[in-house]
């Protein structure tokens, strides 16, 4: 038992070291990663539950290194969040949704919200409102198309200032979706004391939503609580059509995930768009 304790102990080390090694060449790889152009946008399409017509489009970031070759969000926005760069990075996102939703409309006519991810210390940071001010005002965005995606962690960050940077946003028109619901500190106390207008259900709950019972009763009280507080709900990761049936039954507003479509570059948005394939 000594032995393998002993062994554990050295392995985790091990993977310690490479986690650490992994985070330092991603740390320095980001730092110039804005100036060499190397990030762009994705964007995937959230649909309405029952028409299927493209509401609107959340942007992904995608980063491909000129060191590191491509890098999963799931690697480096954390490191970003624990360096601080998340805040230029999360502005550069911001700056670059707008234009690109401008573009769709000078080029198509047509109208169509994104949906912006955003960290709990960019939120935070003194320049987040005239950020977003500039980013709407450069492209000539209406504020009503723009949509924020906050997690959990935000809302029991720091919750007067959290609460002022909303309210101030909201009173623009901006909408703000809790992002990932279901997944972190859950303490439903907190939905009611901020004016979020849609609850967006983690992944989790709907990978084999069919074969889950359990699931499926969580999904509706979700759904029915959400109801309850007039915010709209969107399901993360919609694969299978036998999920969206599920969904729909339950009564989910929106709809994301592969089933519908993936993460699509801008040109393929716009395609779809001038082609008139959302009604
Ligand atoms: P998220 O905000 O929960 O974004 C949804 C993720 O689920 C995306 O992964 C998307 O590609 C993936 N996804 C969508 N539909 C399906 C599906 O049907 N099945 C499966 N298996 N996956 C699906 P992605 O693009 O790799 O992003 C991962 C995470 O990185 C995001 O999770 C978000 O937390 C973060 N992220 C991405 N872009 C940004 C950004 O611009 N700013 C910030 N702060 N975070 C970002
Ligand atoms: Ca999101
Ligand atoms: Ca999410
Ligand atoms: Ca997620």
């Amino acid at each position: 038992a000594k032995a393998s304790g002993r062994h554990r102990i050295v392995l985790f080390d091990e993977s310690m070291d490479t986690r650490v090694r992994d985070a330092i060449l991603i740390d320095e790889a980001l730092r110039t990663a804005i100036g060499a152009n190397e990030f762009r946008l994705v964007f995937q399409p959230i649909v309405d539950a029952h028409s299927g017509e493209w509401v609107k489009a959340e942007a992904l970031i995608r980063w491909n290194s000129g060191r590191l070759g491509v890098v999963q969000p799931d690697r480096f926005i954390p490191v970003a969040e624990e360096n601080g760069m998340i805040v230029e990075i999360g502005n550069w996102v911001l700056i670059e949704a707008c234009r690109t939703v401008r573009s769709w409309i000078d080029a198509s006519g047509r109208e169509l919200k994104v949906a912006v991810n955003v960290s709990a210390l960019q939120l935070l940071d003194r320049r987040f409102l005239d950020n977003v001010d500039s980013a709407l005002k450069a492209s000539s965005l209406p504020p009503r198309l723009l949509e924020l995606e906050i997690t959990e962690r935000v809302l029991i960050d720091d919750e007067n200032a959290v609460s002022t940077v909303i309210a101030a946003l909201k009173a623009r028109g901006i909408s703000f979706a809790l992002d990932d619901f279901g997944t972190g500190y859950s303490a439903l106390s907190y939905l009611h004391r901020f004016p979020l207008d849609t609850l967006k259900i983690d992944r989790g709950f709907i990978f084999s939503l069919e074969q889950s019972p359990s699931r499926q009763a969580l999904v509706r009280s979700i759904v029915a609580m959400a109801g309850a507080l007039s915010m709209k709900t969107v399901a993360e990761g919609v694969e299978t059509e036998a999920q969206a049936g599920l969904l729909r039954e339950a009564g989910c507003s929106y709809m994301q995930g592969y089933l519908y479509a993936k993460p699509l570059e801008r040109s393929a948005i716009l395609a779809a768009l001038s082609a008139e394939r959302p009604a």
